[in-house]
């Protein structure tokens, strides 16, 4: 955040005291202790002139997690070896409803990324409207180069421990970073065999049991939706428009596809392994063959991206690079957290880039986000970004609740104008003299504002 939001001295005084206990309680945890310092360095001017909140310790009691779970996931390899990975759930706030966020199995997963992701996600949850409380979970467990069984099995031994504090009234997890629809079904029929219950205790399931219309396409196609706004906030479209993507999985593909409904070009994609790039001159970007053909790549045969250079001729492949220095209008990381530093944001900012949309959780380092804000990119933020998602598991947990299936177009129509009104709560706080909107302000105190009364009414709890 820009340091200039903190601006009287006795606020600043106030913030930098704050930002001190948090990081002394939350020692190497530098992922949790970033997303706070985003959060708490708009809120700290909000709340300036509001007593009441620091009377009743709001902030001090929104950075600290309900409850973490920690467990030990024991599964057996194909060989025949027993494997010991850990898992957690961190419950993080439950004041506005039963605690909602994805779990993401990934070799790089730890109490502080998971921290990091359940913080932000109670924010976001607010902001949909929906009564949703924030969670996160997940496991290092690394699911790449692993066989179809051994997934099962990880999942199955994860479940048998996570089952028992979750709850379709309690808490309710979905997918994120290397979870599926393949993982999710295999979790849910671990939890249906455990406790003879067929109920909503997981989102993104398939739709044959319980799943939902468009919970695939809601992240990707709510974060253009959200892109969308923002330009027409400045009176510009999506149509014409260069988009650089990371990423290619289920946000970025998903995003990449709605940018090409909209007239625009989604020019780059990337993995772990480096980023494709469509070239020639006039180039149109991503055909919708080459994105169903990505996805197949992704979700059934589980390649790497580097595959498409092989595919298309129109593709070309740089290895062990990022893609944020290709020249383009518009920038929608969607990969993972703090993909973008300081000097890709100078690099971006110099090529023209005029709107930046994080589709994936914290992608902007510090550095990189206040170059944007310096800049006068337009930069929206990923607690507002990325909400479609779980804004249609929430939309997953009403249909399973009623037991019954809303079909696509209203979901889609239900999305669209759940992101116009996301967009129209940050413009409402984010607002500057001149007409600019600040974004990162705009979401964070929109989404504050809900879970800071609910928690004011409970009392000291
Ligand atoms: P997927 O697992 O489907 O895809 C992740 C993509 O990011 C892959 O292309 C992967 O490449 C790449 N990636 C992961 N880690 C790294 C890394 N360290 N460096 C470079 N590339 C990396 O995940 P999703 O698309 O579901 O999630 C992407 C982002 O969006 C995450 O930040 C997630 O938290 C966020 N998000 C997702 C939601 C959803 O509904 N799925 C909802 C809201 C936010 P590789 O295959 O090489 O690992």
């Amino acid at each position: 955040m820009s340091k200039s939001n903190v601006s009287s001295t006795k606020t600043k005084e106030y913030f930098s005291r704050y930002m001190e206990g948090v990081e002394k309680r939350n020692l190497g945890e530098s992922e949790f202790v970033q997303a706070v310092y985003e959060v708490a360095s708009t809120i700290f001017p909000y709340i300036a002139d509001k007593p009441i909140y620091h009377e009743m310790q709001i902030l001090e009691r929104m950075a600290e997690p309900e409850r973490i779970i920690s467990f030990r996931v024991p599964w057996s390899d194909d060989d025949g070896n027993i494997r010991t990975n850990r898992g957690w759930r961190v419950q993080f706030n439950s004041a506005i409803g039963p605690y909602k966020g994805g779990l993401r199995f990934h070799p790089s997963v730890n109490q502080s990324i998971l921290k990091f992701l359940g913080f932000e996600q109670t924010f976001k949850n607010s902001l949909t409207g929906l009564p949703m409380g924030g969670g996160k979970g997940g496991s290092n467990f690394n699911p790449k180069g692993k066989s179809e069984l051994e997934v099962m099995r990880f999942c199955q031994s994860f479940m048998t421990e996570l089952y028992r504090h979750i709850g379709a009234d309690t808490d309710v997890p979905a997918g994120d970073i290397g979870v599926g629809g393949r993982e999710i079904g295999f979790m849910f029929g671990q939890y249906k065999r455990i406790t003879n219950h067929f109920v909503g205790i997981l989102t993104g399931k398939g739709l044959s049991f319980g799943g939902s219309k468009m919970r695939t396409e809601a992240t990707g196609y709510g974060a253009i939706f959200f892109v969308q706004n923002m330009l027409q906030q400045i009176r510009e479209d999506v149509e014409g428009k260069t988009v650089l993507i990371s990423g290619s999985g289920n946000v970025a593909t998903h995003a990449a596809e709605k940018v090409l409904q909209l007239g625009g070009k989604p020019l780059t994609l990337s993995d772990s392994g480096g980023f494709i790039e469509c070239v020639g001159t006039q180039s149109d970007g991503l055909t919708q063959e080459q994105i169903d053909w990505i996805k197949e790549l992704k979700d059934v045969r589980r390649g790497r991206i580097s595959e498409a250079a092989d595919e298309f001729n129109n593709i070309i492949f740089h290895a062990g690079k990022r893609p944020w220095g290709v020249a383009a209008d518009i920038a929608v990381p969607s990969a993972t957290q703090n993909e973008v530093n300081g000097e890709d944001a100078a690099t971006m900012i110099k090529n023209g880039v005029k709107l930046v949309a994080e589709a994936a959780n914290m992608p902007c380092e510090q550095a990189a986000v206040d170059a944007f804000v310096e800049a006068g990119v337009s930069f929206g933020p990923a607690k507002a970004v990325n909400a479609g998602g779980v804004g249609v598991s929430g939309l997953e947990m009403s249909q399973n609740s009623a037991r019954i299936a809303w079909d696509e177009s209203q979901l889609a129509d239900m999305l669209q104008s759940m992101m116009k009104s996301i967009h129209d709560s940050c413009v409402e706080y984010g607002e500057e003299s001149g007409g600019t909107v600040n974004y990162l302000r705009g979401a964070n105190i929109a989404g504050f504002v809900k879970v800071a009364e609910a928690m004011l009414s409970y009392g000291h709890v």
